[in-house]
């Protein structure tokens, strides 16, 4: 690990002052993606500015929105009143992530922030153009049973691992950030990048921009009826290998709504919503759902060793929808 400097400022404003003044310095939350990255010389950091200080916990419901704060620990976010009878698929997700102990250090703005979890990234030794851009990727030829499915590029194969952006995705979640001109809104979909020929960029957040809260349209609707499924190699602490977040909105025995997003296939949560389109004002049926399940995954494409995803994700779309409708 390289020598940094440390600074704890009290508002965001110096928060972000010491970014911009800084270009090699970053925020750190709860550190448990970061200093990871910072002890095997993935990140090397020459200043951390520690955000624990800020007033950025806690989570309100404003109007039609709930609004949670970017240092709001992903284990309170999970046990929250609000969170669990009005969001529910949030607190299952989250839930299904890492161990008690990490969720207790996890942040909502470090979730979001999370860095891949492909071996290559991690190892200084190998190529990998996330880390080192032109070097190349290992994975693309190598070990990539955890890797993407759909939205890779020749560039980088990686996925995001995060459940609870898989979550957010499914539940129209807007980022709000605060920069040195300001905040600005970015919606869920719109946060996470696909690689392209820029693998090295996951998010279309500015290095100078600061998470202060995520805000999650309050849909009664859609309360009750939600699923989150992840297929992972351990009963807990696994990343996902692929996860469905769903939530359905019956009425009268027709799907009035429905709102789909899929972990693990992708460099961004996918949002599954040409399989939202049909199955909406449908009756549910298992024959709807398996039909319903290939819909997004058309371009779908492996890449050896995680070819098995091709079967395995729309088994597991299939299933959530099922499970949901009560034809499990
Ligand atoms: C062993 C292990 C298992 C795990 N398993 C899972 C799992 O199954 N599912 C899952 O979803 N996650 C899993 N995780 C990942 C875990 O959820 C993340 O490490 C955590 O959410 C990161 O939050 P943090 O607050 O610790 O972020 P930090 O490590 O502090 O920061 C991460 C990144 O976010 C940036 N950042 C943090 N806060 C802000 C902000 N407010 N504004 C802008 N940038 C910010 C930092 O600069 C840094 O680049 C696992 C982690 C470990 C170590
Ligand atoms: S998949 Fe992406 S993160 Fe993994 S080695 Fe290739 S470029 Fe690096």
């Amino acid at each position: 690990m390289i020598p940094f400097d440390y600074a704890r400022p009290s508002t965001a404003k110096a928060a972000i002052d010491a970014v911009v003044r800084d270009k090699s310095a970053r925020f750190i939350a709860g550190g448990s993606n970061l200093v990871d990255l910072m002890k095997r010389g993935v990140m090397t950091p020459e200043k951390i500015i520690d955000i624990n200080a800020l007033p950025l916990r806690g989570i309100a419901r404003t109007g039609k929105t709930i609004r949670i704060r970017a240092l709001t620990l992903n284990s309170a976010v999970a046990a929250d009143p609000v969170i669990t009878e009005r969001l529910p698929l949030l607190a299952q997700a989250l839930k299904a992530g890492a161990s008690p102990q990490i969720r207790n250090m996890a942040t909502v703005g470090g979730n979001l922030m999370q860095r891949t979890r492909c071996p290559y990234f991690y190892d200084t030794a190998l190529p990998c153009n996330k880390r080192a851009p032109g070097s190349g990727c290992s994975a693309l030829n190598g070990y990539n049973r955890m890797h993407a499915i759909i939205g890779f590029s020749e560039s980088c194969i990686a996925v995001n691992p995060s459940d609870m952006n898989v979550a957010l995705a499914a539940l129209d979640a807007t980022v709000i950030v605060q920069g040195p001109k300001g905040e600005r809104h970015i919606p869920i979909a719109d946060f996470h990048r696909l690689p392209g020929n820029t693998p090295q960029l996951d998010t279309n957040l500015q290095r100078d921009e600061l998470i202060t809260a995520v805000e999650i349209p309050d849909a009664p609707g859609f309360a009750t009826t939600s699923l989150y499924t992840k297929v992972r190699d351990r009963a807990s602490y696994a990343f996902a290998l692929v996860s469905v977040a769903a939530a359905l909105h019956i009425e009268n025995g027709s799907i009035r709504d429905a709102r789909l997003a899929m972990g693990g296939i992708a460099h961004k949560p996918w949002r599954l919503r040409r399989t939202e389109d049909y199955i909406r004002r449908q009756q549910p049926s298992i024959r709807l759902f398996n039909n319903a399940a290939l819909a997004d995954l058309k371009e779908a494409r492996g890449h050896g060793h995680n070819n098995f995803k091709l079967v395995l994700a729309p088994n597991t779309i299939a299933q959530t929808l099922r499970t949901l409708a009560g034809l499990a």
